[in-house]
């Protein structure tokens, strides 16, 4: 059944748990992950990231993952991950997505505040979440590609004031913060700043976002969801199950199915959407 992103965010918050997001570039990612989170009663979020739309067309995905929400026995959300302007954002709540992210991170505080205040105004005509960011989310320029700065240095943490001020004024349901967290494939585990973490969520009241979610250590996982994290990307993780999954296939094999592969891909998408869930604490919830 599909559920708000509002909804499902604020149940993680009180009950201290996050809602895996994980991005699903095709119908193998997408069967793979709902039933992963049918078998473990969990709710789950669907995401697309503009930076994905090349290769994965929002316009074909969004039915697929609308009527899959539908059809699935637990809550699922349906969320655009990363929009990078207004019209983005207005494009995937005609397709039907109940929550959208506005990326306004890249720009000078004013600016962000402007774009994002401006998609909540647009998204609450339509009854549709918005999750924004503050701060930069670095990138490990190992394909994501949807961040830069450099996320080892303090300056490009969420600071507590700017949090307290941005949610006042823009109105959104869940903001994404920058606490060390790095988008793709980490070379080295990153530490994340818990400190900085516990400091936002003790100055606001709304449910938090931890982007770049593929190999952070299970300890800061669980600092995480303890102190306020309330829904954590998963994009990479994923990706890199399915490339070992049909290597070891192709390498042992003469002749490849493709639908062998695709059984493949699905399974491997299950299996580590599994073990999110479960790092998450988000099973049994439903
Ligand atoms: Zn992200």
């Amino acid at each position: 059944m599909i559920i708000s992103f509002k909804e499902a965010l604020q149940d993680a918050y009180r009950n201290k748990y996050a809602v895996g997001a994980f991005n699903c570039l095709s119908l193998e990612n997408v069967m793979g992950a709902i039933q992963a989170a049918e078998e473990l009663r969990s709710p789950i979020i669907l995401q697309l990231a503009e930076v994905q739309f090349p290769y994965s067309p929002i316009a074909l995905m969004a039915p697929i993952f609308i009527e899959s929400a539908k059809k699935a026995t637990v809550p699922v959300a349906v969320h655009l991950d990363h929009g990078q302007s207004f019209e983005t954002c207005a494009k995937a709540i005609r397709l039907g997505f109940n929550s959208v992210m506005i990326d306004g991170s890249g720009l000078p505080l004013e600016e962000n505040i402007r774009v994002s205040s401006a998609v909540v105004r647009m998204a609450k005509a339509f009854d549709v979440d918005v999750e924004a960011e503050l701060g930069k989310v670095g990138d490990t320029g190992s394909g994501e590609g949807e961040g830069t700065g450099n996320a080892s240095t303090a300056d490009v943490f969420t600071d507590v004031e700017e949090s307290a001020r941005f949610i006042r004024q823009t109105g959104i349901d869940a903001l994404a913060i920058a606490i060390g967290n790095l988008h793709g494939k980490y070379i080295a585990t990153p530490r994340l700043n818990i400190q900085r973490l516990i400091e936002i969520k003790d100055r606001n009241n709304i449910p938090l976002v931890l982007h770049g979610g593929s190999g952070t250590s299970e300890e800061d996982f669980k600092a995480c969801i303890h102190n306020g994290i309330s829904k954590i990307n998963v994009a990479t993780a994923i990706q890199l199950g399915i490339a070992e999954e049909m290597q070891a296939y192709l390498g042992t094999i003469s002749k490849p199915s493709y639908i062998e592969m695709k059984y493949k891909m699905v399974e491997a998408t299950k299996q580590v959407v599994m073990k999110h869930i479960l790092l998450f604490e988000s099973n049994n919830r439903v």
